[in-house]
């Protein structure tokens, strides 16, 4: 029986060839450089951070080059599929800013001329790739059951040789295509494997653009290209899909480095031009108890999945920022300089890209954001805030929301100018920060009174700046000359350097002064700038704060 007569025994239904697929899949008509590429996960719906980084720099590349960024489903362990795995995914990433040009855009809808991208859909395409190795006497059906395989792996690891089903060891290598289509017709179960023309002993120099050339052995092992249920590996399917929807670079982990020779080896198998590869290392962090790095782990640690970030609200854009930060150097001199630009802004390079595992640090992220929030509008702020709150805190979310125009003055405070304030890292953090400006929070006050701490002294001081000093349409200037005649007039001293040569000769300065007041209104010795709140808060209120002490 000839190589051609056993693939038509094994895949009868399979018509179409390779060139076929080739004519329906023709060459991208993209600009030089552009680069395609993908996002391929399996449809578990779980977006942790390390999904967003590769996706997130699969973007970045794509967008910068005017090229193609799809999603594909890579389903073809179906243990590994959940309901709405697919959905969950596209609006994870979709929540972080993460889009496709092309794939699956919910459950049952795709957009995109290189479908299907669920690879549970394409098998028949998987099968003609197959069926053209069976015919040029490149792949081969083996028949051996998981007993003969654990007694080949026993027998290596008894001879000291290396595991796997390679060479000698690959005991249907061999057989005959007569034998092959004895034991096929007589419903023997089998699987079907490479025909490895790789020699161990030799070198292959695979080129990775982070991290260069990188000497690998010839792969030598007779992989599985398709399985029982007749769907492929993830093997022989990145070589088909990557091939068949015209991608140019491979964006994914470095668990894949090892695989690496074998990429080549398939792609060069088919006379395929090899794509090519960026291997992104992994997020990692100290761990508590050794004190040494190591990677982030979604079992352990719960800043891996998105819905950390979701709780404590953390903008996307912050987050987005911050992978930038640790993982593309350069990037964070330059959006220090540019804090203004989108990320997408800067011409991000494969080669600036960090080779080994970036230190994940939670609390340089909150940095990050309480950069990004302090440069926020106060409008935009407020929308952002009324969001989180509606679904993290509702009791706030009702106070915060009941007057839009105050919540946004309050927001606005120090905020819109050179160095806005820089107080909220996250959105949990707001109830924190301005609580205080809410009557209805204004309750269980427990008073942060400093150096003047006597009340009699207080309440002397509060009446008499409310009767003779304060008056609501002042402005700043005024407002601070009425507060330096306030202290000189109760024997306080309202220059601070002549406060400094000759304390004794006073009660206290202006600093103590103003203190009382903040801490009348809002019960905390820091605050941002009091003027203005004061005038928020207006007169009535001002006057049933002090009246409460
Ligand atoms: N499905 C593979 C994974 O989740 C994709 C790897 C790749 O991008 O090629 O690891």
């Amino acid at each position: 029986m000839t190589n051609e007569q056993l693939a038509d025994l094994i895949f009868p239904n399979i018509t179409k060839t390779i060139e076929d697929y080739e004519k329906i899949y023709p060459k991208r008509d993209l600009k030089e450089g552009a680069i395609v590429t993908r996002y391929a996960p399996s449809p578990t719906g779980f977006v942790h951070i390390g999904a967003l980084l590769a996706s997130f720099t699969g973007s970045i590349f794509a967008k910068q080059t005017n090229g193609v960024f799809y999603l594909r489903i890579e389903d073809t362990d179906t243990k590994r599929t959940v309901e709405n795995g697919i959905s969950k995914i596209i609006d994870g990433l979709n929540e972080f800013g993460v889009t496709f040009d092309e794939g699956p855009i919910n459950e049952t809808e795709t957009i995109g001329n290189y479908g299907p991208y669920i690879q549970s859909e394409r098998k028949e395409i998987y099968q003609a790739f197959v069926k053209h190795l069976i015919k040029q006497g490149k792949a081969y059906p083996c028949f051996c059951s998981q007993e003969e395989i654990n007694n080949i792996r026993k027998e290596q690891e008894l001879n000291k040789a290396r595991i796997g089903y390679y060479g000698n060891y690959a005991k249907c290598r061999n057989l005959s295509n007569d034998e092959v289509a004895r034991r096929i017709k007589n419903n023997e179960p089998y699987i079907i494997r490479l025909r490895s023309n790789g020699d161990y002993n030799k070198k292959i120099i695979c080129h990775d653009e982070i991290r260069g050339d990188i000497v690998f052995p010839e792969n030598d092992l007779d992989i599985v290209i398709n399985k029982a249920d007749g769907l492929p590996t993830y093997h022989f399917a990145h070589l088909v899909d990557d091939y068949l929807m015209r991608t140019t670079h491979i964006i994914r982990s470095d668990e894949w480095i090892s695989s690496l020779p074998l990429h080549y080896q398939l792609f060069q198998m088919f006379g395929f031009k090899v794509p090519k590869y960026a291997h992104i290392a992994p997020l990692a962090k100290i761990d508590e108890q050794t004190n040494g790095m190591r990677k982030l782990s979604k079992r352990k640690d719960p800043e891996c999945a998105m819905s950390f970030y979701h709780e404590l609200g953390i903008p996307y854009e912050a987050v987005r920022i911050y992978l930038a930060t640790i993982t593309s150097s350069g990037f964070e001199e330059w959006y220090l300089q540019n804090p203004c630009n989108k990320i997408e802004d800067y011409k991000f390079q494969f080669k600036k890209i960090g080779k080994s595992p970036a230190l994940f640090d939670v609390e340089k992220l909150k940095n990050i954001s309480r950069n990004y929030i302090s440069r926020l509008k106060a409008n935009d702020l407020y929308e952002n805030i009324s969001l989180y709150l509606k679904q993290y805190d509702k009791e706030f979310y009702e106070i915060f929301t009941k007057n839009k125009d105050y919540s946004t003055n309050i927001l606005n405070i120090e905020r819109e100018q050179k160095k806005p304030r820089k107080d909220i890292g996250c959105y949990k953090d707001v109830k924190n920060e301005i609580w205080y400006m809410y009557d209805e929070l204004f309750i269980d006050l427990n008073y942060k009174w400093q150096k003047i701490n006597d009340i009699s002294e207080i309440k002397l001081i509060l009446k008499n700046y409310i009767d003779n000093y304060y008056n609501e349409s002042d402005d700043k200037d005024t407002w601070f000359n009425k507060m330096k005649q306030l202290t000189n007039n109760l024997g306080y001293c309202s220059d601070m350097k002549e406060y400094k040569l000759n304390p004794t000769k006073y009660k206290g300065s202006i600093a103590d002064i103003s203190m009382v007041l903040r801490v009348a209104l809002t019960t905390k010795d820091m605050t941002p700038d009091l003027y203005e709140i004061m005038k928020i808060l207006g007169k009535n209120k001002i006057i049933e704060r002090f009246n409460k002490i």
